[in-house]
């Protein structure tokens, strides 16, 4: 992806940030420090690097799991936003979509747990800074943890939802049931965060409005294929360009999921504003 380079390679899976974390980052660990002294710069530092890599572990769970169901992942990108992680395609055995996409929050609450641990030793040696700041990451992955299970697109627990449902219902109503929710639950985080003028919170909402509408068209797309000529794909050996999967996770953040580019006419093509500024996301 543009505008991204690779910060390690897992299992053969390319982790990579995206270039506004190297402004961002500063930023955040500001805002984690609280501060100006030297042990808080170090403090918001350290959260700042700590969120991002409970971001990858959380998405390197997902990964790894759905490469044991035979997915192929392609990257895990970091954006100041959250992470993703790139797959050719997520298993849609209902079973083994729960599979993948309850890894990520089991990631996080086991880094919640290991981070109140390390609170509990860190502070009976006597250590009280690395105590504290092995607790507030502790509750940072907690937060994750929680955040991600809203019953919600982009979120895990918006697959896990549907997952559910889908037995019952069919994917397609279980998707656009699962949607709706997602986007009565952006509404109401939006409100929340323009009455406590909170503009990240408010971002975030957006995101999530926007995407959860956008799986529910995605999944439209796949389970009701458009007439042949439209579907046609372009000739040659290599034959029609497989869907890309986003398994999406969110930071503070909601874990999304982004759509694959459409072999046919999208439906909607004006562009939001957030298509405008992650472009090439699509
Ligand atoms: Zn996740």
């Amino acid at each position: 992806m543009a505008y991204s380079f690779q910060v390690a390679k897992i299992r053969g899976i390319p982790i990579r940030a995206h270039i506004t974390l190297v402004i961002l980052l500063p930023a955040m660990a500001m805002s984690f420090a609280g501060g100006t002294g030297a042990s808080a710069l170090l403090f918001g530092t350290v959260m700042a690097l700590g969120l991002l890599l409970s971001v990858a572990l959380h998405e390197l769970g997902h990964s790894l799991v759905a490469m044991a169901y035979g997915c192929r992942v392609r990257q895990i990108l970091l954006l100041p936003i959250g992470g993703m992680a790139q797959m050719d395609r997520i298993p849609r055995l209902p079973r083994e979509e729960v599979r993948v996409a309850i890894a990520g929050p089991l990631v996080s609450l086991a880094l919640a747990g290991a981070g109140f641990m390390g609170f509990f030793l860190l502070t009976g040696l006597g250590q009280w800074n690395a105590g504290s700041t092995a607790l507030a990451l502790g509750a940072l992955n907690l937060m994750l943890f929680l955040f991600n299970l809203l019953p919600s697109f982009p979120m895990d627990g918006g697959r896990i939802f549907r997952a559910w449902l889908t037995p019952r219902l069919g994917r397609l109503e279980a998707t656009r049931i699962a949607a709706k929710i997602g986007r009565f639950i952006a509404v109401l985080f939006g409100l929340w965060g323009l009455f406590h003028g909170n503009l990240f919170l408010v971002l975030i909402a957006v995101f999530v409005f926007h995407v959860a509408g956008a799986e529910y068209r995605m999944v439209r797309m796949q389970e009701q294929p458009l007439p042949p000529p439209l579907f046609r794909p372009p000739a040659g050996p290599a034959g029609p360009r497989p869907l890309d999967d986003w398994e999406i996770s969110v930071g503070p953040p909601p874990y999304g999921r982004s759509v694959p580019p459409p072999l046919v006419p999208p439906l909607k093509p004006r562009r939001s504003l957030f298509e405008e500024l992650f472009r090439d996301w699509h």
